[in-house]
């Protein structure tokens, strides 16, 4: 069951709850007793990322080279 953040803003306070998605919008009391709560961005990521790093352009050779394009005199 996902963890969800809430702050209270009544006391200040942060508190964690564990409920079922359905319920991450629903209002959540506070521990000491508050009502007026939000509901804060966690560390909850749903999603993937894609990474589309384009290889660099390697250029020829490959080994032994002891200086890349340049002369070494
Ligand atoms: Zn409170």
């Amino acid at each position: 069951m996902p963890r969800y953040e809430y702050r209270c803003r009544t006391c200040g306070d942060t508190f964690e709850l564990s409920r079922p998605m359905a319920q991450s919008a629903e209002p959540a009391d506070c521990p000491a007793g508050h009502d007026d709560t939000v509901k804060l961005l966690s560390a909850v990521a749903v999603g993937g990322t894609k990474s589309a790093a384009p290889a660099p352009g390697a250029g020829g050779g490959g080994g032994g080279g002891c200086c890349g394009g340049g002369c070494c005199g």
